[in-house]
């Protein structure tokens, strides 16, 4: 799906007028020099393999809501040190980002129209270390799960794994940044992360945890250092720009083996998830596993809707279940895709557990996966929970023709009357806005992700306006019941930070005000995350 727009004019930052911008934009392009300097006059979606870097390819409003106006590739944390000093002599919004593809959260494109685009990911994209004893890895904002992954191929690593999210062409420290997930048992992102080099919004560089102690050779092992720990103050935030972070990496645990499980009723979902929570916090259940709704399986075919379905609204449940007919493991309401780590016994036990607890369900089947054909989607669960990185997983956003999708992510206890209090909600609000959904429950240890996957056209305003209406609709009604979002578009940040506002948004004025104390100018990624600094808060920019 490609579509070009051409436009002649550059979106300014707010502020600032066209000759002013000129000089100082001629003034980065001799600090670091005329080719790593770009301005913005061209807008082309592309698609996942060729993202592009200057505005959301995936948006839900119109193409140019948020859109830079310069793109800028530094390629060390000196010349990043540069840039945000230029940006606080002109007062010039800066957004960094590692390679752009954060697809359904926003992209590259910045929360402020014209800001400068820093991006990391093209010359700043060197593995600094992989140590092979303890088991780590440094790297800079341009290294993407493919490349880590060729790279401990290519030195004959084969005893470390890395741990990727559903599509491996992101940035290794991006994602963590934006906490993603990925699907073994180091699939929670931040957490496995260990000490970061961070370029501060006025310039100075500091180094987290032991990095801090100089001569030092535990960087990567231990995250906390002395103090306060600071990491935190880094992600999905506006604090400073990431230019080194380091993570552990899972030893190859010798053997592995997938499972599927099937579910045939929707009313399954609550008793599955009450079995699935103790089995999951003991690490029975042992990756960051995946519930996925059929909907989403029939979606990954990679047809459009129209080839199943003509009608208006959303598409009734009845055309679902008719095409899951004719996918290898038959009809069903729920998947479970997991996977067992170690030598067979280890295994063995385990998998005796998960089956017994499972086929409790009435109708409840394991899929033999020898009758899976090697295309089925089950081998692309099953590279990716042992640690392969693949690009499978977008063939949904077929679903309409130049297909966008933007998620609706709430966070939740893994238990059954929460799963269906969050599942009712989705369903209500995608009724009333005529969508269909593509939900898939993603199961941390002591919570789970609801990822409500919305794909629209991106060329038909109705249907964009109605999927971000529905976003809106479903965040009110969760927040309402207790529960919020762990991760959001661009276009929902400032009402995502305002649910999360117990005691007066005594949380949000807190970032409030170590952002003003960090970046006086305002300068650094203003409004991500729903922080918006001093010279930009209740002036009409929150949405
Ligand atoms: P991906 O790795 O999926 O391509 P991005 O590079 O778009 O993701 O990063 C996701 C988000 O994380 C960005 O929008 C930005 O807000 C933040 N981010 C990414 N890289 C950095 C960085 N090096 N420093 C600070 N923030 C970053």
């Amino acid at each position: 799906t490609k579509s070009e727009n051409s436009r002649t004019k550059v979106a300014l930052p707010q502020g600032i007028n066209q000759a002013t911008f000129r000089t100082a934009i001629a003034e980065l392009r001799d600090r670091l020099g005329e080719e790593h300097v770009e301005f913005v006059t061209k807008l082309d979606d592309g698609w996942y393999m060729e993202n592009p870097n200057t505005h959301d390819g995936m948006h839900i409003s119109e193409e140019s809501d948020f859109v830079a106006s310069v793109v800028v590739y530094p390629s060390s944390t000196e010349e990043v040190q540069t840039v945000v000093q230029w940006a606080n002599s002109y007062r010039i919004p800066i957004s960094p980002i590692s390679i752009g593809r954060n697809y359904g959260y926003g992209g590259a494109a910045p929360r402020v129209r014209g800001a400068v685009v820093l991006d990391l990911g093209r010359r700043m994209n060197r593995i600094l270390d992989i140590n092979p004893d303890d088991c780590t890895c440094l790297v800079e904002p341009g290294v993407t799960y493919f490349a880590l992954y060729e790279e401990i191929q290519a030195r004959g690593f084969q005893h470390l794994w890395v741990d990727v999210p559903d599509i491996g062409g992101g940035s290794v420290l991006g994602n963590a940044l934006d906490r993603g997930v990925g699907y073994t048992p180091y699939g929670d992102h931040w957490m496995m992360h260990c000490g970061m080099e961070v370029v501060l919004p006025t310039g100075e560089v500091i180094r987290t945890g032991m990095g801090a102690l100089p001569g030092n050779n535990s960087w990567q092992l231990f995250p906390y250092g002395f103090g306060p720990t600071a990491d935190g103050l880094f992600s999905q935030s506006n604090m400073g720009v990431v230019t080194k972070m380091g993570f552990g990496l899972m030893p190859n645990p010798g053997d592995h083996e997938s499972y599927l499980y099937t579910f045939q009723r929707e009313e399954d979902l609550s008793q599955l998830i009450d079995i699935i929570r103790p089995l999951r916090i003991a690490m029975i259940l042992e990756n960051v596993a995946q519930l996925r709704h059929i909907s989403m399986q029939v979606g990954l075919e990679g047809k459009p809707r129209s080839f199943y379905y003509s009608g208006k609204g959303r598409i009734p449940d009845t055309f679902i279940h008719e095409a899951a007919q004719k996918l290898a493991h038959g009809d069903c309401t729920w998947l479970y895709y997991g996977m067992a780590y170690g030598p067979k016994d280890i295994r063995q036990y385990k998998l005796d557990i998960i089956h017994k607890e499972f086929m409790k369900i009435p109708g409840a089947r394991r899929i033999d996966p020898s009758t899976l054909p090697a295309d089925n989607y089950f081998w692309v669960r099953d590279r990716i929970a042992s640690g392969v990185p693949d690009i499978e997983e977008l063939r949904w956003v077929n679903w309409h023709p130049n297909g966008g999708h933007v998620a609706f992510s709430p966070v939740s206890p893994v238990r059954g009357n929460d799963a269906t209090a969050l599942w009712d909600i989705a369903q209500k609000r995608c009724e009333e806005y005529n969508l269909d959904l593509f939900p898939t429950f993603v199961v941390g240890l002591r919570e789970m992700h609801l990822i409500v996957e919305i794909v629209f056209n991106r060329d038909d305003p109705v249907m964009r306006d109605n999927a971000r209406a529905c976003l809106r609709g479903m965040v009110d009604d969760a927040a309402k019941r207790g529960y919020g979002e762990y991760r959001t578009h661009l276009a929902f940040m400032d009402q995502i930070a305002g649910t999360y506002n117990w005691n007066d948004g005594a949380l949000l004025k807190f970032n409030e005000k170590i952002k003003d104390c960090l970046d006086p100018n305002g300068i650094m990624a203003p409004g991500k995350s729903g922080i918006w600094p001093a010279r930009y808060r209740g002036r009409g920019w929150e949405m």
